[in-house]
């Protein structure tokens, strides 16, 4: 499976934006964005401190918008591209499908039900056969879910460590109210497929910029 390699809070670093790729690291002090005292961290990556960023043309700011989420959501360039025509192709806005494909990709559900920190760590805890949908073991990270579909970390797998710090840590995070999760089963179930305005952590994304993008 193709997967990103470059620095993740490099990325994070590149937009001056947290991205929220690195798990427990990005809502603990460690994370180079929330470092008031260090000048040079919050500086673009491969720059000095202080440098001047150039103004990016229109075209400039789209492609950095389209990075930003491809980013958040750990998908390479071919994929997205895939995603982008279907969204297109559907009824209603493009922008709002492509986000909603986006969030029903098991592993975006893996970690937003707290069974993982971050998207990356559900992935493998999916590539690992963890995770069972509708009863049945799914590992395809990319396998779309639909309402009602009842997410479940297998039997022999409930007490595992990272499954277990990371349900701990959902308290701290809480749970978006489209999904219910019963931590002690380790179960999730999906009320419903989100809307647009139900995905908080995306509100500094334009989506619209990507969308014009792709349109050219
Ligand atoms: Fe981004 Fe997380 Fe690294 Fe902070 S800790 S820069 S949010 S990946």
């Amino acid at each position: 499976m193709a997967r990103y390699l470059q620095a993740r809070c490099r990325r994070c670093r590149a937009e001056n934006k947290k991205l929220f790729l690195k798990g427990n690291r990005c809502l603990s002090v460690k994370c180079p964005i929330d470092k008031k005292d260090s000048l040079l961290r919050k500086s673009p990556p491969g720059k000095a401190s202080g440098t001047r960023v150039k103004k990016l043309s229109g075209y400039g700011v789209q492609l950095k918008e389209k990075q930003k989420l491809k980013d958040m959501y750990g998908i390479l360039e071919a994929q997205f591209r895939r995603y982008f025509k279907i969204a297109s192709r559907e009824k209603g806005i493009t922008g709002d499908n492509l986000i909603r494909l986006l969030e029903t990709r098991l592993d975006n559900i893996v970690y937003r039900m707290r069974f993982a920190t971050s998207r990356a760590q559900a992935r493998q805890i999916i590539l690992h056969r963890h995770v069972e949908v509708n009863g049945i073991v799914v590992n395809v990270s990319s396998y779309n879910v639909k309402q009602n579909d009842v997410i479940t970390v297998r039997e022999k797998s409930k007490e595992l460590k990272v499954i277990r710090e990371s349900l701990m840590l959902a308290k701290n995070y809480g749970i978006s109210p489209w999904l219910e999760v019963d931590s002690e089963s380790c179960k999730g179930v999906i009320k419903q497929i989100p809307r647009r305005n139900d995905i908080t952590d995306l509100a500094n994304i334009n989506e619209q910029l990507i969308v014009e993008l792709y349109s050219k």
